[in-house]
């Protein structure tokens, strides 16, 4: 076999065997592939996409490339849920204690933030004192003594992902539907969870700018999980406006913690959150069904439940608790000022990428992997799409530290935000979930 035959076939529009993606990915990984033939490689997948069935293989071999996560030594069922990224999604800090506390072990990695989406490392660490680079010993040992835990990926997971990325990053190659759900399903196959909730944003601020491409990625993810015997569902939810209110670390950390504590039942982050932990529960068959399910999980907001999970969860990787009951302990930003609304009307676009973009121009966020961030700046939203507002009504409010950068915000802000006579036609949060 020869990677110059392989890349020549799939040029052509042919597809690989089982063992063919075998060798390419085993090649690559192992330097005897160079990275202009991986690079081609992808650009003609770009073009000739893969059927479900070589998608799901170059995943399995893309998982061989590294180590995996043994959690048999975790009683239960494990679950595990990756949403493809948005601005103002901080379900994971809701759905991680929610569903721990309703009985599931959710032993999970997450990744930091880059341009306009947030990443959970990053929230977890404004916590004074909370660790994320726990060693495997640790992470099992707590998931086993309290049901979650939420670290960093090692490095040693799915190399071959990770170099992969980096020359798609810069070849034009990484908008491909076999390649996203290659990376994507690698990382969370290799994490070794028995249930899988995928959280497919679609929307300005979404990877996907559309519902049809959404569902094209959600159903190759779910068709490649089952062939590998997992428990996978996958929910399309909008990301046109951010499902927050809150854009920043620290910031969109207190809210996780208003929303366990049933502060904030009915908004969009607590509905959407709640439904992904329903089906995460009736997937681990800790509940009948989803009717039950979304019971179970408002009963243990009420309850404090929730709300005394996280507090187990940020004691057990070293850090400050009281943050829970005490949001002054979070890194708080030395100047707020509101942003507001110039003419009366409906919040008629509330654009979520613009608006990650504004919270990363005031330290909220990297443009690239090493920049450092600042946790307690960001925005914070009082309107949502549809919203009637008048003169002078504030829409946001910018919580800063350097104030050079306002200006800059303000600029996109502008250009994310418009009011107009009427309201848009309302969307739904989740549109459909795939299984
Ligand atoms: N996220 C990933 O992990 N991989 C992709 O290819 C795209 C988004
Ligand atoms: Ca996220």
């Amino acid at each position: 076999m020869r990677v110059y035959d392989l890349i020549r076939r799939k040029r052509d529009g042919e597809s690989h065997s089982e063992e063919e993606l075998r060798f390419l990915v085993g090649e690559f990984v192992a330097g005897r592939m160079e990275s202009y033939q991986m690079s081609a490689w992808m650009m003609a997948v770009f073009f000739r996409g893969m059927t479900d069935e070589e998608t799901g293989w170059l995943t399995e071999a893309m998982v061989a490339s590294g180590d995996t996560v043994d959690l048999s030594s975790i009683p239960g069922v494990k679950v595990d849920k990756h949403s493809t990224g948005g601005v103002g999604d901080t379900t994971t800090l809701v759905l991680a204690p929610l569903a721990a506390a309703a009985g599931a072990r959710v032993a999970k990695m997450s990744g930091r933030g880059l341009g306009h989406t947030g990443g959970t490392l990053d929230k977890l660490e404004s916590v004074p004192g909370l660790r994320v680079n726990l060693s495997a010993e640790d992470f099992l040992e707590q998931v086993r003594r309290i049901g979650v835990a939420v670290i960093s990926q090692t490095g040693s997971l799915v190399p071959a992902d990770g170099r992969m990325y980096a020359l798609r990053d810069v070849t034009a190659t990484v908008d491909s539907i076999p390649l996203i759900a290659s990376s994507i399903m690698s990382k969370k196959l290799a994490c070794g969870a028995d249930a899988i909730l995928l959280d497919v944003k679609f929307g300005h601020g979404a990877f996907m700018k559309n519902l049809e491409d959404a569902r094209r990625l959600a159903r190759s993810m779910v068709a490649i999980g089952k062939r590998l015997g997992r428990k996978v569902r996958a929910a399309l939810s909008d990301m046109e406006q951010p499902l927050g209110t809150h854009i920043g670390n620290a910031l969109e950390f207190r809210e996780a913690i208003e929303i366990l504590q049933g502060r904030r039942a009915d908004s969009a982050l607590a509905q959407v959150a709640c439904e992904l932990a329903a089906h995460l529960l009736e997937m681990a068959g800790l509940q009948a069904d989803l009717s039950a399910a979304r019971a179970e999980a408002a009963r243990l907001i009420r309850s404090g439940a929730a709300a005394e999970k996280l507090r187990e969860l940020i004691s057990a990787q070293g850090g400050d608790a009281r943050v829970v009951d005490d949001p002054g302990l979070f890194p708080t930003a030395s100047h707020m000022e509101d942003y507001p609304a110039s003419v009366a009307g409906y919040v008629a676009s509330l654009q979520a990428e613009t608006l990650g973009r504004a919270a990363m121009v005031l330290g909220a966020g990297r443009l690239r992997k090493d920049d450092p961030i600042d946790h307690a700046v960001g925005l914070v939203l009082h309107k949502r799409l549809g919203d009637r507002v008048e003169v002078g009504e504030p829409l946001l409010t910018f919580h800063v530290n350097d104030r050079s950068q306002l200006e800059a915000a303000r600029a996109l802000i502008a250009e994310a935000i418009a009011i107009a006579d009427a309201p848009p036609a309302p969307r739904p949060l989740i549109e459909e979930v795939v299984s």
